[in-house]
């Protein structure tokens, strides 16, 4: 999971300055589909490749006591606990107070893995300050200007030194490139909060999955049909209606994780339907979920409702995979489908080559494609393509179909390195990226897609200079 960081410190140091640096104005806000709020408590955050959850504890700050013992316990203790790393800020400028200290007392009492942030240092006579915050004992003070946006490319490298490559890069990254402090795209070109660092395919993990779609499209019949009948009469969760909670199985030596939401499984146990969860409960089972399964009737299928929850998995990063439930109703099968998969990647650019399976949750005829079709595209979610081979493939690109000129200069491609896997997410560092036009990101998007063999899922260009 991707590994949360505490910003910690006392009052005016420039915690909320770093904060909104790290988190970026755009990512700050709210999801912007109604009736969905996000945990406030957590923000998405990027340093360079580095993606992060950061703890806003603001919160904290204006719930606790007045003093600022009182303060302190609130802010500093809730969001430690939930941190895997702390930002402790001290103010260079101001060098180091009795309240540093205790500060610095409590963050070395939890033992968590510390970076000492010494903000203010483009200040003149930030020089004493950061000697004194050398003496916190806590490690190396980075100097940094939260406001100015200096120091950051060592901020970042104070990270991965501190949780490992493998936490914050993932084990293979054989780049370590150096960052230039001209590198301003921070937190701002991110689209995905929910970043997952992993480095290889793990098998023995369980692949999680949710099932979702509209009323009656058939979900707790498939789900019923996936895990099997008798599971669903006993069960540590039986009497549990309103939440939602996970549940195991095994699929041919493969461990599947069902996020099952409230309602669906248990149906038979509920005189009415609950099935109409809210949007909130469906979002939490995509954010759950590696792979979700859109079940669609196939005899109504796709409605504006489907490309909604479609665009919602795409949008969070996650790889859809369409059942076209009751086919044993349809007439034409073969026709049908065709006709089908045709609107699917129509409709569906953004995952082209998306799987699409024809089955009965009744019957259980083709759950085993289904099956087939979630583990290919979880393979797909997880790939990464080294960079040499994407370097080969951009010097194809620059000779065949380079990006245009823009007002009568060109725009130059220096390099492409992939920044994370689960989706891919490939980082193309260029001259003037906020000139080169969107069709030609799509054209890229496309070209890596077809020339690695990345079909059905999600795929990021992040576009950034190094000038
Ligand atoms: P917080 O109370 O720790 O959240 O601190 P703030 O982020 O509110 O910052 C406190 C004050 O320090 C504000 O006036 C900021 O503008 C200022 N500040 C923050 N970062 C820097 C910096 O890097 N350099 C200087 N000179 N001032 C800063
Ligand atoms: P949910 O609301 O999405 O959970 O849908 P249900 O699983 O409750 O199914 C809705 C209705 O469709 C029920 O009457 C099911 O018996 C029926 N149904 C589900 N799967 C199939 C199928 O593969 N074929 C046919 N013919 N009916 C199905």
């Amino acid at each position: 999971m991707t590994f949360k960081v505490a910003i910690i410190g006392r009052p005016n140091v420039g915690k909320s300055t770093l904060f909104n640096r790290l988190v970026g104005k755009k990512l700050a806000l709210v999801d912007d589909t109604p009736g969905v709020t996000r945990d406030r408590r957590v923000h998405a955050a990027k340093l360079y490749d580095i993606y992060f959850d950061v703890i806003d504890t603001a919160g904290f700050e204006d719930a606790a006591a007045a003093t600022l013992q009182g303060r302190m316990r609130a802010q500093t203790e809730i969001a430690i606990e939930e941190a895997d790393l702390i930002f402790f800020v001290v103010d260079a400028k101001s060098g180091i107070m009795p309240d540093d200290k205790t500060f610095g007392e409590i963050v070395r009492r939890s033992g968590k893995p510390v970076v000492v942030v010494a903000n203010k240092s483009e200040a003149r006579g930030a020089q004493g300050g950061m000697l004194e915050a050398w003496e916190l004992g806590l490690g190396e003070p980075v100097p940094i200007s939260a406001e100015h946006g200096q120091g950051l490319p060592d901020l970042r490298d104070a990270v991965i030194e501190a949780l490992g490559h493998e936490r914050t890069l993932g084990a293979d990254e054989d780049e370590d490139e150096d960052i230039a402090e001209s590198d301003v795209l921070i937190g701002e070109d991110i689209e995905d909060p929910d970043v997952e660092l992993v480095s290889a395919y793990d098998e023995t993990k369980p692949l999680r999955i949710a099932v979702v779609g509209r009323p009656n499209a058939g979900k707790s019949t498939l789900i019923n049909a996936l895990i099997g009948e008798e599971r669903l009469l006993t069960g540590p969760e039986a009497g549990i209606t309103r939440d939602s909670i996970s549940v195991d199985w095994d699929w041919k030596g493969r461990l599947i994780r069902l996020h099952d939401t409230a309602g669906m499984r248990r149906k038979s146990r509920i005189q009415e339907k609950l099935e109409k969860l809210s949007v909130a409960d469906g979002l939490r089972a995509i954010r759950f979920a590696e792979i979700v399964v859109i079940v669609l009737d196939a005899t109504i299928p796709f409605e504006k409702q489907d490309l909604q929850i479609a665009d919602l998995i795409i949008r969070e990063g996650r790889a859809p995979v369409i059942a076209f439930n009751k086919w044993d109703m349809i007439d034409n099968p073969q026709e049908a489908l065709a006709e089908l998969r045709e609107k699917t990647q129509r409709l569906l650019p953004q995952v082209r080559g998306i799987q699409a399976v024809p089955l009965s949750a009744e019957t259980g005829r083709g759950l085993d494609k289904l099956m087939d079709a979630i583990i290919k595209t979880h393979r797909v979610w997880n790939s990464r393509v080294s960079t040499g081979k994407l370097n080969r493939w951009l010097e194809g690109i620059l000779a065949h179909h380079p990006p245009p000129a823009v007002a009568g200069r060109r725009l130059k491609i220096k390099y492409v390195t992939q920044a994370k896997t689960r989706p891919p997410g490939f980082v193309v560092n260029c001259s003037r990226p906020e000139a080169v036009p969107e069709s030609y990101v799509r054209y890229l998007v496309n070209s890596l897609r077809e020339s690695f063999d990345m079909p059905g899922v999600p795929i990021r260009v992040a576009l950034r200079t190094s000038d």
